[in-house]
């Protein structure tokens, strides 16, 4: 007998490309169900509406109605993908063997999705969804990601080069996943921690079905950041060593300083005086940035606020109703 697969599928201002997911999903759901390899009874595509503002909500509960194999929850407002995505998997853990996330945007190739399963019958407790190839991005987008993946490995940061959120998880990583308590969320980073037997499945990344991106360069900036921040100290480990660096020149300075003291020579250096003043001064404001930057990180982390809130949910209320 096939597993019990959950889809997740977090959307955020969707309305635009839902009706062809859906479309696309149950074809693929209901081929997958023939071969016997989801068992059709508990295996549902579960979209996480992220607070939109215009009718994905509507749309979703409208889906539902007409096809029970889809069903939603609905977040309070929008609380990012990160949260988003959590929610859905976490809510997916109760009904499912086996979880996998994706964009509601078409962007992850539908196609891939049996690979995936028969990697987690053979084992597999994760089975990462890879970009073969970016072709299909725009060359800043490439180049962005690409560089991100680069900083994080070179500042010891364990994650799967070009793999965003198209993953296999199985129950008990996500019973793992539930005892990982950060605000500041950065699922990617935190699968390769939680470890167990892995594998990957490659695919090309589609070009967005319908409607825009929904992460800005800034959002992206900020997820970046986040990425790097919750997973490593490195940037401060780096002020002290350019600390070091800055008194280490400084003191060759201050014996050039003495000599020439020393032999008589009348004071000139008003300009290495004001580029050292500005210098210094720069770094050490970035430093101190980068030292706040943390404590905004632990002012978040302690308070321990919820990382998301559900409104409302199609799975509960179809409970109720038999
Ligand atoms: N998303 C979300 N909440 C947000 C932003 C995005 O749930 O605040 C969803 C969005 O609907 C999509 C997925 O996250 O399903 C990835 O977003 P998008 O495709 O816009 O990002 P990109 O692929 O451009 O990086
Ligand atoms: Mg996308």
């Amino acid at each position: 007998m096939g597993c019990g697969l959950y889809l997740v599928v977090p959307c955020y201002n969707e309305e635009e490309v839902l009706p062809e997911t859906t479309k696309r999903l149950n074809d693929k759901m209901e081929r997958m169900c023939r071969e016997g390899l989801i068992d059709d009874g508990r295996s549902k595509v579960l979209y996480v509406n992220d607070g939109s503002k215009d009718r994905t909500w509507e749309l979703i509960q409208q889906i539902h109605r007409e096809n029970p194999r889809f069903t939603g929850i609905s977040l309070a407002h929008n609380m990012g993908h990160q949260n988003a995505l959590l929610a859905g998997l976490m809510t997916a853990k109760d009904y499912a063997d086996a979880v996998i996330s994706m964009d509601a945007d078409l962007q992850d190739d539908v196609e891939v999705l049996d690979e995936m399963i028969k990697k987690y019958m053979d084992g597999n407790d994760i089975v990462y969804g890879v970009r073969s190839s970016r072709k299909k991005d725009t060359f800043f987008k490439r180049f962005s990601a690409e560089s991100f993946y680069r900083v994080m490995s070179a500042m010891g940061v364990k994650t799967v080069f070009n793999h965003a959120d198209y993953r296999l998880t199985s129950k008990r990583v996500l019973e793992s996943l539930k005892d990982f308590r950060e605000v500041n969320l950065f699922l990617r980073g935190i699968f390769p921690l939680i470890g167990y037997t892995s594998d990957v499945v490659l695919y090309e990344r589609n070009e967005r079905f319908a409607g825009e991106s929904k992460y800005p360069f800034k959002k992206m900036l900020a997820f970046a950041w986040d990425g790097i921040t919750s997973f490593t100290v490195k940037p401060l480990k780096a002020i002290s060593v350019i600390g070091i660096l800055i008194s280490f020149i400084s003191l060759l300075f201050l014996l050039h300083f003495l000599l020439t003291k020393l032999l008589g020579y009348t004071v000139q250096g008003w300009t290495s005086v004001i580029c050292s003043i500005w210098l210094v001064g720069g770094l050490q404001l970035f430093c101190l940035g980068i030292i706040g930057e943390y404590i905004g990180k632990i002012y978040g982390e302690v308070k321990q606020r919820p990382r998301y809130i559900i409104e409302e949910n199609l799975l509960d209320a179809a409970e109720q109703e038999i």
